[in-house]
């Protein structure tokens, strides 16, 4: 079916009735990407029995779970149970790029905040997780952002080089753009660059060689330095997260149930064996058990805290909750990293350039989106990216200038007359480490988390340079004539006094936290993970999710989620009797 007129009766569908299956799965094209048997469907949730038992059980529907629950039901003669805390995604606005705020609400959002930050003068901040079949990546933006070949060379583990890795990039992606012999075009993520929305991107990337930047023709390619459009997966203007690009495709096996609105308490470990799980669902408390393996798929936050509500974790800390220690794992929710950005912005002078701003309330805006699948909604205003280096000695891009094509906006305040743009400079290769911590051994209770945002003294100084190179945009012959410099958000004079104060007041998460169940080598005591994935001392538990990731890459954490998840499915396929 042609895709315009499939997005058109799609919109004229109730919202109630709008669903991501719906949507999204019943694309021919789609379909053939996996290779299944199945069409998708929004199937009939099954309620688990007492006594329910599967061969795997999956924790987490989020980005990971999902991929893991499709790979694995691939084989007929297994059993795999997928199980959701949040409930099915019927909102439109996850679909397409500009609809992000609408799931940061609490129905679809964990709403957590940080402890308070010593490094960002006390404030607790932000620190949204999607609580939504399809996780974050159902209210995330959506970049695919794959990093380089060092970032995954320095984590220096066997069979996690990048040339085993670029290979996994390219059996995963299917791009609109980029060369062959870096990237894929027939995997199931679907991935395209976004809309430029004005000409504003154009003038970035010019104003990105006037300073030295430079440009490139992809960032996930031979070079990741330089300034380029963002790719998304905002496919045909749709969102696909991995619940569109895989779960749909496997939602009617007979042998894959996914149990959504189920919370899961405790992974349930007998004779250093995992054997199931306790969750509970509308009130009720159960145990299902897994006949062969547990993957905990939940995500940097929940996965520590699940894994010391089981007992799992540093023992004397167990101890000083009163948790019963299970297996002693001292890096169990320690190692925590995320990524700070913070805006520099300026309006135009009267009458100069162009604003092009969203508004799910407009009718029009609205009808041109579910006609057409384009026009405003589907232009995130964040359309491209220059990553670079705050100083030659780095040995990876350590910074990325996030390029808006409108003028800063004040939250909850109506949009600027003029137009302009700003940045959001990211400091993505942060070296300060905090944690997680239980806020009760009460399930139902919210999670410590303790980034420690510039705790390490290195952070600040990078990040006051990274904000400088932000700075020299304004004076470009690109961008100069698009910049009222009595508008700026701090003056182009400011010293590095006054960056690290505006830093430190107003900085807030990328929301790209990693590290709190690290994959490391056998001789690492803070590993919780080995190269397998499995969870040290403890057989049939694996963890597939952000929690992983032993450092952060130069780039976003989706895609190496994506590819960790891909890479567990193999895993325990090949060990499959
Ligand atoms: C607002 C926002 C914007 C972002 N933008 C980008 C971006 O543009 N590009 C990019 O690369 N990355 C981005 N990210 C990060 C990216 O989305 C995450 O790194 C990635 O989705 C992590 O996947 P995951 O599977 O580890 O966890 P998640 O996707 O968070 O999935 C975890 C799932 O587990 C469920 N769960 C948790 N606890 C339990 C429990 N006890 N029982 C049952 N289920 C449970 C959750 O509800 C959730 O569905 C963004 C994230 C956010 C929040």
């Amino acid at each position: 079916m042609d895709k315009r007129k499939f997005i058109k009766t799609a919109g004229a569908l109730t919202l109630g009735a709008l669903t991501t299956s719906n949507l999204i799965a019943s694309d021919a094209d789609e379909e053939k990407s996996l290779n299944q048997d199945t069409k998708p469907s929004s199937k009939a949730l099954t309620n688990l029995d007492a006594d329910s038992k599967f061969d795997y059980i999956i924790i987490g529907g989020g980005t990971a779970g999902p991929i893991i629950a499709t790979r694995l039901s691939e084989n007929t003669n297994v059993t795999v149970l997928l199980i959701e805390a949040g409930a099915e995604n019927t909102k439109e606005g996850m679909l397409y790029a500009n609809g992000v705020g609408q799931m940061w609400t609490p129905d679809t959002n964990w709403g957590f905040n940080t402890t308070a930050q010593d490094g960002l003068k006390g404030r607790k901040i932000m620190a949204p997780r999607g609580k939504v079949l399809g996780g974050s990546a159902s209210i995330n933006v959506g970049s695919w952002s794959r990093g380089t070949a060092e970032n995954y060379n320095s984590w220096n583990l066997e069979g996690w080089d990048w040339d085993t890795i670029k290979a996994w990039y390219k059996k995963i992606e299917h791009s609109d753009k980029g060369d062959k012999e870096y990237r894929g075009f027939d995997g199931p993520m679907k991935l395209e660059v976004t809309p430029e929305g004005t000409f504003m991107t154009d003038e970035f990337k010019k104003a990105s060689k006037e300073v030295g930047i430079g440009n490139t023709d992809d960032m996930n390619g031979k070079k990741l330095e330089g300034a380029d459009n963002w790719q998304c997966i905002f496919k045909n203007g749709i969102r696909h997260n991995t619940v569109s690009n895989y779960l749909d495709h496997a939602r009617l096996r007979p042998n894959l149930t996914v149990q959504t609105n189920t919370f899961v308490s405790k992974v349930i470990v007998k004779d250093n064996a995992a054997t199931g799980v306790t969750c509970f669902s509308e009130g009720k408390t159960q145990t299902i058990t897994a006949q062969k393996e547990v993957i905990i798929c939940t995500g940097t936050f929940a996965t520590p805290k699940l894994l010391m509500l089981s007992g799992i974790g540093p023992a004397s800390y167990l101890k000083s909750m009163g948790i019963a220690v299970v297996k002693d794992i001292p890096g169990v929710g320690e190692n925590l990293s995320d990524q700070l950005r913070i805006d520099f912005g300026v309006t135009a002078p009267g009458g100069i350039g162009k604003s092009l701003r969203a508004n799910p309330e407009d009718p029009a805006q609205m009808e041109e989106w579910r006609n057409t699948g384009y026009g405003p909604l589907s232009v995130a205003e964040n359309t491209s990216v220059a990553f670079c280096k705050s100083s030659k000695d780095v040995p990876v891009p350590d910074i990325e200038l996030m390029f808006n094509i409108n003028a800063p906006m004040q939250y909850g305040s109506p949009p600027p007359k003029n137009a302009g743009y700003y940045f959001n400079v990211g400091l993505v290769q942060p070296k300060s480490k905090g944690h997680i911590r239980l806020a009760s051994t009460d399930p139902k209770d919210t999670i410590l988390i303790n980034p420690n945002y510039l705790g390490d003294e290195r952070d600040i100084k990078a990040f006051i340079k990274g904000y400088r190179l932000a700075m020299k945009y304004p004076k470009t012959n690109a961008l100069g004539k698009y910049s009222d410099l009595s508008t700026l958000t701090i003056s182009l004079d400011a010293t590095d006094k006054e960056i690290e104060e505006h830093i430190r007041s107003k900085a807030e998460s990328i929301y790209h936290p990693v590290g709190t169940a690290k994959m490391g080598r056998d001789d690492d005591d803070m590993a919780v993970v080995d190269t397998k994935l499995k969870v040290k001392g403890i057989k049939n538990l694996r963890i597939a999710d952000a929690s992983v990731i032993p450092e952060l890459i130069s780039g976003h954490t989706m895609a190496p989620t994506v590819m960790i998840a891909e890479r567990a499915a193999d895993f325990i396929k090949k060990e499959m009797k």
